[in-house]
């Protein structure tokens, strides 16, 4: 599904070919994006509204031009391109809205201290905390993953143990990586132009199990951590006892 590499991703491309433009007589102000919810803010109302908030779920994308199928679920015809919604799954949603986002702090926006605030006081698993979307925004199963093995951290480490520091700065550093190279296409993200991402070159643990560790080479294990399959090093990331 689509994190906030991929809809930050998506958001750039979008900005440059339709800001300006205009949709049932409104234009097209700003392009926003708030972890995984893509933000359209209008100079006029729409059906009441001045906002579309574009929430992709697993499978949504949305596509400039493309030619409608059996899974589009709607099509913005702005002047001059055509923005097409399109979900196989059905878990994404385009809502027209001016009420605030109920979601966590953007994590890329997020101070470390402000982290660290949020993750001292509580003893759950960290993984679970960081897909919580409540407590912050952003990731998902991939690049949790990713970042706590950057940052040396197992899974099920409550979060009040967690060098929140190095979390923070893992976090950034991959999620700027994996902006700059399109995002991750596993098996289905492409950007609104057709294109996939190329981070997937790049992970170090999601999707690597029973491969050499690239710090260490002890083979990647896949395991379960709330429900989620879930990738570390067994000895990059150790569970403290
Ligand atoms: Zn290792």
């Amino acid at each position: 599904m689509p994190e906030l590499p991929e809809v930050e991703t998506i958001a750039r491309v979008l900005r440059q070919h339709l800001l300006g433009q205009r949709l049932d007589g409104a234009r097209l102000n700003a392009i926003a994006r708030h972890g995984k919810a893509l933000l359209f803010d209008f100079s006029g109302a729409i059906t009441g509204r001045e906002r579309l908030v574009a929430r992709l779920g697993m499978t949504g994308t949305l596509r400039l031009n493309a030619a409608p199928d059996k899974h589009t679920q709607a099509v913005l015809q702005f002047d001059r391109d055509a923005l097409v919604y399109s979900d196989i799954r059905k878990f994404g949603r385009l809502i027209w809205s001016n009420e605030p986002l109920h979601l966590g702090p953007d994590i890329l926006a997020l101070p470390a201290a402000e982290l660290a605030r949020r993750l001292s006081h509580r003893e759950r698993a960290i993984k679970p905390l960081l897909l919580d979307q409540m407590l912050v925004s952003g990731l998902g199963n991939i690049y949790v993953d990713e970042c706590l093995f950057a940052a040396r951290i197992h899974p099920l480490t409550p979060a009040s143990q967690i060098d929140a520091a190095a979390l923070s700065q893992a976090v950034t550093s991959i999620l700027e990586a994996a902006i700059a190279a399109g995002g991750s296409t596993i098996s289905d993200f492409y950007d609104p132009l057709g294109r996939p991402g190329r981070y997937q070159e790049q992970h170090r643990v999601y999707g690597r199990a029973g491969q050499p560790c690239p710090r260490c080479r002890t083979a990647i294990v896949r395991t379960l951590v709330a429900q989620r399959g879930t990738h570390l090093c067994p000895s990059c990331q150790p569970l403290a006892q």
